[in-house]
């Protein structure tokens, strides 16, 4: 099987749910309706800075409106509630989105509890949590809602086999799992504490790795002809690192020569495509399909509060 071939190409399935989307916004044209989302970014995190305009600018192509909110690093607890409480009551606003992760001194929870769940795009308030878990989803978390978009999209069988996912997180790991479960896979989730994590996620059919640790996936964790999705998103800086990562691969190095940096995921792709039945690039794979799924809910929830 060739590297293309391989491929799960998170990229062109998430062009696939933008047209969905930007038809669905038409529709809603039609009846008056302009979905709106507001971003909440607080500090200067460069890697959040880039997320938010990306969130922003695929909101504008689809014709939805977005508006962001710049709040300095050290915004009181109080100033950042205030704000999503005047959100909520807006009518015109349809989703809101408190980019993570916010400064240290700021209760995260808190601020997610405090969002309107019928405005929850990023799916985070217990509210939603919930109906996810007991089977009613109503809005889910973005990144792995578009890779169960992705997987469904690129025809691969999760009825009755064994997934594993790597991380626990509240944002990716845990509703993953949720997900696999519902569409009838085995699902295992392991975490930082999991005991020889190679000899578990080699039982996987599909394994999703969303751990925030380069190149932790490695072949020695993978068996032959596995689905692996990789969530991982990391910028490496040190040209030594990406010849290392990506030996003799003349396009990674002249993207490093070009920006000085390139993205590498969680697993290491030149070491494991070979043995993987398909696989996500980084990038291209997963990150495309998680701001496409933030418009998809942006839309839903539009729909949602109108009864449309
Ligand atoms: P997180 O730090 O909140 O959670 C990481 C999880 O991985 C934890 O549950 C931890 O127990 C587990 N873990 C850490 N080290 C481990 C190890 N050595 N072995 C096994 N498990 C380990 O991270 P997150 O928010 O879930 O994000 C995970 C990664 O996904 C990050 O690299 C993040 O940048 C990326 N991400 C990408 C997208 C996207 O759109 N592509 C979206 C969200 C997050």
């Amino acid at each position: 099987m060739s590297g293309d071939d391989r491929k799960l190409d998170g990229a062109a399935r998430a062009a696939e749910i933008r047209d969905e989307v930007a038809a669905q916004v038409a529709e809603l044209a039609r009846q008056g309706v302009v979905p709106r989302l507001d971003a909440i970014l607080v500090g200067d995190d460069p890697a959040s800075e880039v997320y938010v305009a990306s969130k922003a600018r695929t909101l504008a192509t689809l014709g939805m409106l977005s508006e962001t909110h710049r709040l300095p690093e050290n915004t009181p607890q109080a100033a950042l509630e205030d704000l999503v409480d005047r959100l909520n009551a807006d009518s015109d606003v349809d989703g809101i989105l408190v980019q993570l992760p916010l400064p240290g001194n700021l209760n995260t929870s808190a601020i997610l509890h405090g969002v309107d769940p019928a405005k929850d795009v990023d799916g985070f308030h217990p509210e939603n949590v919930g109906l996810l878990l007991n089977g009613h989803p109503r809005l889910v978390p973005c990144t792995p809602a578009g890779i169960m978009e992705m997987l469904r999209r690129e025809g691969v069988e999760i009825k009755g086999r064994r997934a594993v996912v790597v991380g626990r997180s509240d944002i990716v790991g845990k509703p993953m799992a949720v997900l696999l479960l519902h569409a009838h896979a085995t699902v295992t989730i392991c975490h930082s504490r999991t005991r020889d994590l190679a000899a578990v996620t080699r039982e996987a059919e599909i394994l999703v790795a969303a751990a925030g640790v380069r190149s932790l996936i490695g072949p020695e964790h993978v068996a032959e002809g596995t689905v692996v999705v990789d969530v991982g998103m990391h910028r490496v800086t040190d040209r030594e690192t990406v010849e290392r990562l990506y030996p003799g691969n003349e396009k990674k190095m002249a993207a490093f020569e070009k920006r000085g940096s390139v993205l590498a995921g969680d697993v290491d792709y030149t070491r494991v495509a070979p043995i993987a039945g398909k696989i996500t690039p980084v990038p291209g794979g997963v990150g495309p399909l998680t701001i496409a799924m933030v418009a998809a809910n942006t839309v839903a929830a539009a729909q949602q509060r109108r009864d449309l």
